[in-house]
C-alpha cells in the first residue's frame, strides 16, 4: 500500500484579488488527485519581503495529506500557479499565486527542484504563525519545535484577517 505523507504548503498572493486567489487555491488543493486537504489556517496580511513598492500579501498554510511523492506534488503546485496566471518579474517581486511545500512529512529533501522544509521557513512569521494555527504541536524534522520558532519570531505588523 502507498504511504500517506503529512504535508504542509504555503499559499501566498498579492496581485489580482489575493484573498480570492487564495480561497480558490484551498479549493484547487482540496481537489488535486491523490490529496486529501486536512485543515487550512486562517487568511493572514504580510508585509513584502524583499522590494516594498508591492501591495501586501495574505498568506495561510494548509494540511494536506498525500500519496504522491515530493517531486509529483511539486508539479501539481507548479501547474495550479501557472493556471493562476502566475507572472513573477522580479525575483521576491508581486505574485498572483506562490504554493510552497512547507513540510513533507519528516523528510528533509535537498535536490535541485526541492528544498524540504522550504529553506526561509523558520524565520517567517507569515508562514510560522499560520502553521501554528493549524499544527500548533509540531516538531520540524530535525527535531525543533514549532512553539521555539515562533518564540523567536513575534507576530509584529502580520495580521490574522477576521471574517
Ligand atoms: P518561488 O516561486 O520563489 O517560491 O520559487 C520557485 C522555485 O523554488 C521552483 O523552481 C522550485 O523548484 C523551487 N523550490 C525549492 N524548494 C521548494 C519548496 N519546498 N517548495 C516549492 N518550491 C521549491
Amino acid at each position: 500500500m502507498t504511504e500517506t505523507i503529512r504535508c504542509y504548503i504555503g499559499l501566498g498572493s498579492n496581485l489580482n484579488d489575493p484573498q480570492a486567489q487564495v480561497r480558490e487555491a484551498l479549493e484547487q488543493l482540496a481537489a488535486l488527485a491523490d490529496c486529501e486537504l486536512v485543515a487550512a489556517s486562517s487568511l493572514y496580511r504580510s508585509d513584502p519581503v524583499g522590494p516594498q513598492d508591492q501591495p501586501d500579501f495574505i498568506n495561510a498554510v494548509a494540511e494536506l495529506h498525500t500519496t504522491l511523492d515530493a517531486e509529483t506534488l511539486l508539479d501539481q503546485l507548479q501547474a495550479l500557479e501557472q493556471s493562476h496566471h502566475r507572472v513573477r518579474e522580479r525575483y521576491w517581486g508581486p505574485r498572483t499565486l506562490d504554493l510552497d511545500i512547507l513540510l513533507y512529512g519528516n523528510e528533509q529533501i535537498d535536490t535541485e527542484r526541492l528544498c524540504v522544509p522550504h529553506r526561509f521557513m523558520r524565520e517567517r512569521g507569515f508562514v510560522l504563525w499560520p502553521l501554528a494555527e493549524i499544527a500548533p504541536e509540531l516538531i520540524l524534522p530535525d527535531g525543533t519545535a514549532l512553539s521555539a520558532l515562533l518564540a523567536l519570531c513575534p507576530m509584529g505588523t502580520l495580521e490574522q484577517i477576521q471574517l
